[in-house]
């Protein structure tokens, strides 16, 4: 069921590419396994999926070190000694709180929902010196509900400036979950604005390098998400069901 679900979102995703425009190369799958078991993560493995989401932060953890167990134990079984298993990369795209830095600095290799300086400074402080360093994105509040999480628009360009000399983290991006919205324009027009930002930021010229990461776009809004600009999309439920 996974594989055939992996199948048919990368299939949406070729043809809002082609609708966009856009090369299907230039937009990739995250895929969201939050509150789903190790065992779905490796459904989708075996399919080719490298990059994988989790919100939850000891849940994601958990499961990256059942996956590391289980790449060991098959690297043995067929004593291929010599080929390295494949390289999962994991994100983590839900809030991070002060206590939970350590941890993350030290199983993620994504974390795409940062939104202040206090937290940036940690998980550089504390990524852990054989890691290569944390790739971040800021999470952007680009509808400005008050109790939503990400940093106010108008913050962001200061916020990407202060996080990008952190010797520890590398600036990728920005990502936004904006309200779900009533049909197509109204969704492209809310991702549009998160693609501005993202422009700005860009044309201001202060950062070490220019970002190049938009992530935006989930299971109900990955076509509008492409239309505008997402160069990543984070699905979880057209891939492993509902939760
Ligand atoms: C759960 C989640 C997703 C995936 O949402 P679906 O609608 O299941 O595709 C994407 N991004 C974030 C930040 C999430 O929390």
């Amino acid at each position: 069921m996974i594989v055939r679900n992996l199948q048919l979102v990368r299939d949406r995703i070729t043809t809002a590419c082609f609708a966009a425009g856009r090369d299907p190369a230039s937009v990739r799958l995250l895929a969201v396994s939050k509150t789903f078991g190790a065992e779905a993560v490796i459904d989708a493995l075996s399919d080719g999926q490298r990059a994988f989401g989790e919100n939850y932060i000891a849940e994601g953890v958990a499961k990256i070190l059942a996956l590391r167990a289980f790449q060991q134990a098959q690297a043995a079984q067929t004593a291929q000694a010599g080929t390295p298993a494949a390289a999962l990369e994991w994100h983590c795209i839900g809030p991070v709180q002060s206590n939970k830095t350590r941890l993350v600095a030290e199983h993620f290799d994504w974390v795409q929902s940062v939104d202040r300086l206090k937290i940036a400074q940690r998980l550089s402080e504390q990524r852990p010196p054989h890691l290569p360093p944390l790739q971040i994105c800021l999470q952007v509040n680009v509808d400005g509900g008050a109790n939503k999480s990400g940093v106010a628009p108008e913050e962001a360009l200061a916020l990407a400036q202060e996080i990008a000399q952190l010797p520890r983290l590398t600036l990728r991006g920005l990502m936004a979950i904006p309200e779900p919205a009533t049909d197509f324009v109204a969704a492209c027009a809310l991702h549009a604005r998160t693609k501005a930002i993202f422009d700005q930021i860009n044309a201001a010229a202060v950062l070490p390098a220019p970002m190049d990461t938009l992530s935006m776009g989930m299971t109900a809004d990955l076509e509008a998400a492409i239309h505008s600009g997402a160069t990543l999309v984070r699905v979880g439920t057209a891939i492993f069901g509902a939760r």
